[in-house]
C-alpha cells in the first residue's frame, strides 16, 4: 500500500474522546506515535459548550462528603434510566472507570474539580456529579488540549478533517484518509481511534434516524455531522440505538444559552403561554424537551426565585444567559407576567397553587421533588427544547474496539464518545445525565490503553 505519511496511531476527532485517548496513548511510552486529526480549529467540540458535569462512583470527593456509592449502584442507575436498553458490560467497565477518571482530571491534569452538591438530577440515586467550580466543561477540554501539545509524540493537526479509513484485503484497519477536496493523504498506521462525536450536524442522517428532528433546533457544534459513524458502517460495522438523542428542554431561544436545569429541580416551575404548569417538572431535562415543544409556540416560562437564582447564580450556563439579557427578575408576581406576556392573575393563581401544594408536600402534577415554596424575588426566562447530541453509534466491546454484527472485533478499528453507541437506549428519555462525557473521556481512557498495550503485544 502506498501511503503519504505514516504513525502508529491515528485518533480521528479532537474532542473529549479523542484528546483523552491520544493523551493515553502517547503517554504510554515515547515511541509510540500518535497523530490527531481536528476539523475544526481547536473551537468547539461538544465537550466544550457542555455544562462539564463528570458522573463518578467512589471518588474521593463523594467519601469527604459522606456520600456511600460504587460502580455497580451508579450502573444501575445508567441501565435503570435506559429501561434496560444499555449494554450491561460496558456500562459497568466505565463506572468502575469513573472515579479514576475524575481523580486524573484533579491530580494529573490539576482542573479544580469539585463535588457539584447543588447539582440535583433526575434518575441519580447518589450525588456523584463532579465539575470545576464554573459548572462549565471548557476548562478540562483546554487543559486536555494543553497536555496533548505538550507531548512530544503527538502531531495535532488543526483544520485537517479525516475523510476515510483505509483497509486491507481481509478487512482489516491500515490507515486513515485525511484532507479535503484535491489534498487527501493517507495515512498509514496500525490503530485507528474513531471520536469524531455524533451526528446531531447530519440534517440527512437526523432525518432518517430520529423521527421528528430534522427540522429540531440543534444546540451542539456543527462539526459532528457523523463522519466516523458511515466510514466505520462502510467497512463493516454494526450500529445500534441510532434514535437516541439527548435532549436539552431549558434552551431560551433567540439567545443562544440555556438555563441550568437544576434551577427547576431546586424548586422552579415551567409554565406555558397560558400561565399554566402542565407537566411534573422533576422529569430528566432530556425528556422534557419533548415535553416543553409539545405546548402552544414549543415554549414554555421557567419560573424562579431568589434562593434558587443564588444556587445557580455561578453556573456558566447562568451566567451567560444573565449576561444576553436571557432571564427577567421582578419584584412581584405581577410585573413578571407583564415582561413576560402572560395573564396576571393567572399565573398568580398557578405559583401560590404550586406554593400550597409544597407546603403540604403534595403537588396537583404528581411532582416530587419539591422543596419550599416560591417567594419574591422572581426570575423567568423563556425555554424550549432542542436536540444537544445523539447517542446512536458504532457497537463496541469494553476495549472500545468496533464490532461487526457477528461481534467480532474490526482489527485495528477503536470508536467512542458519540461516533459509539451510548448508554441510553434509543429513546431520549433514556439518557441520565453525565453519562455523555463519561462514554466520551472514560472511554478515551480505556481505549487509549488499550490501543497502547495492543501495540506492545498485551
Ligand atoms: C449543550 C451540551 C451540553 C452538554 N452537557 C453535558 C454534561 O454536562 N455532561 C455530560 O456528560 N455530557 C454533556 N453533553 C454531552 C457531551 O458533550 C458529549 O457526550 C461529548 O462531548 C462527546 O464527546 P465526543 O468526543 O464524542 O464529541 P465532541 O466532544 O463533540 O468531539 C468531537 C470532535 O470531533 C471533531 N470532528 C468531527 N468530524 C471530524 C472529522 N471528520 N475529522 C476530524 N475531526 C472531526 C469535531 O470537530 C469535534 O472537535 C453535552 C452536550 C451538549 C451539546
Amino acid at each position: 500500500m502506498s501511503v503519504d505519511l505514516e504513525t502508529d496511531v491515528v485518533v480521528v476527532g479532537g474532542g473529549a474522546c479523542g484528546l483523552m485517548a491520544a493523551t493515553m496513548t502517547a503517554a504510554f511510552g515515547e515511541d509510540i506515535n500518535v497523530m490527531l486529526l481536528e476539523k475544526s480549529s481547536r473551537l468547539g467540540c461538544n465537550a466544550e459548550i457542555a455544562s462539564g458535569t463528570l458522573i463518578a462512583a467512589g471518588t474521593r470527593f463523594q467519601k469527604a462528603a459522606g456520600i456511600d456509592d460504587s460502580p455497580e449502584i451508579m450502573a444501575a442507575d445508567i441501565v435503570r434510566k435506559a429501561r434496560g436498553k444499555s449494554d450491561v458490560p460496558l456500562t459497568l467497565a466505565l463506572c468502575q472507570k469513573s472515579a479514576e477518571m475524575v481523580h486524573w482530571f484533579a491530580d494529573e491534569l490539576g482542573v479544580p474539580i469539585e463535588l457539584g452538591t447543588e447539582m440535583k438530577r433526575v434518575g441519580h440515586t447518589r450525588m456523584r456529579m463532579h465539575a470545576h467550580p464554573t459548572r462549565s466543561g471548557a476548562p478540562i477540554v483546554q487543559a486536555l488540549r494543553d497536555r496533548v501539545k505538550a507531548l512530544s509524540n503527538v502531531v495535532y493537526a488543526d483544520n485537517t478533517p479525516g475523510c476515510g479509513l483505509i483497509t486491507d484485503r481481509a478487512g482489516g484497519v491500515i490507515g486513515a484518509l485525511a484532507g479535503q477536496g484535491d489534498r487527501v493523504e493517507r495515512i498509514g498506521c496500525r490503530r485507528v481511534v474513531l471520536a469524531t462525536g455524533g451526528f446531531g450536524a447530519n440534517r440527512e442522517m437526523l432525518e432518517r434516524f430520529i423521527s421528528g428532528a430534522r427540522d429540531s433546533l440543534h444546540i451542539g457544534v456543527e462539526s459532528n455531522t457523523g463522519d466516523g459513524i458511515r466510514w466505520g458502517v462502510e467497512v463493516g460495522a454494526a450500529i445500534e440505538h441510532m434514535g437516541g438523542y439527548q435532549g436539552h428542554g431549558y434552551v431560551v431561544p433567540g439567545y443562544g444559552t440555556r438555563l441550568n436545569p437544576g434551577v427547576i429541580y431546586a424548586g422552579g416551575i415551567v409554565v406555558n403561554r397560558l400561565a399554566e404548569r402542565f407537566e411534573r417538572e422533576d422529569q430528566g431535562y432530556s425528556e422534557w424537551a419533548g415535553v416543553v415543544l409539545r405546548q402552544p409556540g414549543g415554549v414554555g416560562i421557567a419560573v424562579w426565585d431568589e434562593r434558587i437564582q443564588r444556587l445557580y447564580a455561578h453556573a456558566h450556563t447562568m451566567v451567560d444567559s444573565m449576561k444576553a439579557g436571557a432571564i427577567v427578575r421582578a419584584e412581584r408576581l405581577n410585573e413578571l407576567a407583564q415582561h413576560c406576556g402572560l395573564d396576571m392573575s393567572k399565573l398568580t393563581a398557578t405559583v401560590e397553587d404550586y406554593n400550597r401544594g409544597v407546603l403540604r408536600k403534595r403537588d396537583p402534577l404528581g411532582r416530587e421533588l419539591l422543596d419550599q415554596p416560591l417567594v419574591p424575588p422572581f426570575y423567568a426566562a423563556l425555554i424550549t427544547g432542542a436536540v444537544a447530541h445523539t447517542l446512536g453509534g458504532l457497537k463496541i466491546d469494553v476495549h472500545g474496539r468496533v464490532l461487526q454484527p457477528d461481534g467480532r472485533p474490526i482489527p485495528n478499528l477503536y470508536a467512542g464518545g458519540g461516533t459509539a453507541v451510548g448508554l441510553s437506549g434509543d429513546t431520549p428519555d433514556g439518557y441520565l445525565s453525565g453519562s455523555g462525557l463519561l462514554t466520551a473521556y472514560g472511554l478515551g481512557m480505556i481505549i487509549g490503553r488499550h490501543v497502547a498495550r495492543s501495540l506492545r503485544g498485551g
